[in-house]
C-alpha cells in the first residue's frame, strides 16, 4: 500500500467510496463524478502507478480486472447496450490518479472517437 494514494486507501476502506464488486485482487467502486449511468472504477489492490508501468507479473491482476469489468456490466444491466473500459494515462489523456485504474462506462451511447 502507498499511504499517500488516494486509490489505495479506498481499497483498504480508508477512505469511503461505494465499493460495487471486491475479490482477492481487485476492487471496484463507483467514480464520485460520474460521465454516465454507469461509471465504475476498477482497480487492482496492488499499487501500480498506471499502465505504462505493468510488468509481466501483472499480467494474472490483469486478467481479473477484465473479467470483474465483465461481470459488473452485466451486474449494471449495461452489458447487451454496451460499454466501454478506459484508462487514462498521462496529461493529453487526463489520468489524475496514479493508481492503475480502469473506468467502466455504459448506460449512454458515447461518442468515438472521444472528446
Ligand atoms: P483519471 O482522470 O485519473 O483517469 O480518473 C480519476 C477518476 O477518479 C475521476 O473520474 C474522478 O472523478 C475519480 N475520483 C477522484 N477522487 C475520487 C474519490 O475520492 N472517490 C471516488 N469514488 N472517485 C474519485
Ligand atoms: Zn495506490
Amino acid at each position: 500500500m502507498d499511504t499517500d494514494c488516494l486509490f489505495c486507501k479506498i481499497a483498504a476502506r480508508e477512505i469511503p467510496a461505494e465499493i460495487v464488486h471486491e475479490t482477492d485482487t481487485v476492487v471496484a467502486f463507483r467514480d464520485i463524478n460520474p460521465q454516465a449511468p454507469t461509471h465504475i472504477l476498477l482497480i487492482p489492490k496492488e499499487h501500480i502507478a498506471g499502465i505504462d508501468v505493468i510488468e509481466d507479473a501483472h499480467a494474472g491482476l490483469l486478467t481479473d480486472v477484465f473479467q470483474a469489468a465483465a461481470h459488473l456490466a452485466k451486474a449494471d444491466g449495461v452489458h447487451e447496450s454496451g460499454w466501454r473500459l478506459v484508462a487514462n494515462v498521462g496529461p493529453d489523456a487526463g489520468q489524475s490518479v496514479f493508481h492503475l485504474h480502469f473506468h467502466l462506462l455504459g448506460g449512454r451511447s458515447m461518442a468515438w472517437p472521444p472528446g
